[in-house]
């Protein structure tokens, strides 16, 4: 695309977005805190899955207030089911953040937003330009797909240059008076219809712009890295006094959260075998072999929890599958 057309493709998308824009409760709101909410639980879950617990969350944790004052165990079995929890975590300390450096109004400035703990430039994009309504870039997958579709690059997306290139693209691009409708246009785009497998060039607003010859071929990205395969070896140990658990240290994937305790190979090889779990994480790919334990010393972080508190106690998802096909 020529630059003197970057004004009407911005345009373009706005115009669109008028009257074929989707409807979710966050596009219903200009609250920056509402706003960072969705984002935060849009980044790697499907918007299905957030539209399934968004307003669920927001009832809970309605202001940074509210999520400030839990304490970080109620934040965690909260998000129980979204995954990569590093994200709840980053939320409480940004809305405490937003308590205690700002006495609990939500910042309006790009420096002090972009100083609260877990915001990113793409994140610094969203909030400016869907709460603010500021002419800030933002890029996704989503956009990066359109960008290298409409510009035919074949620069890897995922490169330092790629990603480079695309902001400095999406800052050029973004319309100077309706940023909110036109960010969101972008992203939206790129999930219903420049899409990674099967873009509708016939129906996509901004076709006279595009100049991919094989928009199916793009984006190029960078080789991915090698799948891993990992097992484990975990008890299940359930006495009177509960079930015996492991408290994830600070620093780990899961800190805060509960797992169901691992133990070395020819320490269980002997016990009857539960079953087994399978499940991907990154790149990954875990089995998970579970045995029955009459008899266990606890190690070191782990803890019995009495049975009526672990429907409250935060766990991953795998280790909720397993606690509730199994318990007794
Ligand atoms: S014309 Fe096709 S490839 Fe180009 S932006 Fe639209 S949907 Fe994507």
């Amino acid at each position: 695309m020529q630059e003197e057309h970057f004004s009407d493709f911005s345009q373009a998308l706005v115009d669109w977005f008028k009257t074929c824009g989707k409807d979710y409760p966050w596009r219903r709101t200009t609250d920056p805190w509402a706003i960072l909410v969705s984002e935060i639980m849009l980044q790697q879950t499907t918007i299905p899955t957030v539209l399934g617990r968004y307003e669920a969350w927001m009832a809970q944790f309605p202001t940074p207030a509210a999520l400030a004052a839990a304490d970080e165990q109620t934040a965690l079995r909260s998000w129980e089911g979204l995954g990569y929890y590093r994200r709840v975590r980053a939320l409480r300390a940004a809305a405490i953040a937003i308590e205690e450096q700002h006495r609990g109004v939500f910042p309006t400035s790009e420096e002090a937003i972009r100083a609260l703990p877990g915001i990113g430039d793409y994140t610094v994009g969203a909030l400016l330009s869907f709460a603010y309504n500021r002419p800030a870039p933002l890029v996704d997958a989503n956009v990066s797909r359109v960008f290298a579709r409409v510009f035919n690059d074949t620069t890897p997306v995922d490169s330092p240059t790629g990603r480079k290139r695309h902001w400095q693209l999406a800052a050029r691009l973004v319309h100077p008076t309706n940023p909110r409708a036109y960010n969101s246009a972008l992203m939206e785009l790129g999930q219903t219809i420049c899409t990674t497998a099967s873009p509708t060039c016939l129906l996509c607003p901004v076709r006279v712009f595009c100049t991919a010859t094989k928009p199916e071929s793009l984006p190029v990205k960078l080789p991915k890295k090698e799948i891993t395969a990992i097992e484990h070896f975990d008890i299940w140990h359930q006495t009177e006094q509960g079930l015996l658990m492991e408290l994830q240290p600070d620093g780990k994937r899961h800190e805060g959260m509960y797992r169901l305790p691992r133990r070395e190979p020819q320490d269980v090889t002997k016990l009857p075998h539960l079953c087994d779990q399978k499940y991907t994480v990154t790149r990954y790919k875990v089995t998970r072999h579970l045995y029955r334990a009459e008899a266990a010393t606890p190690h070191p972080g782990e803890q019995f929890i009495p049975l009526e508190e672990l429907a409250s106690t935060p766990m991953a998802s795998p280790d909720r599958k397993l606690v509730n096909r199994f318990l007794s």
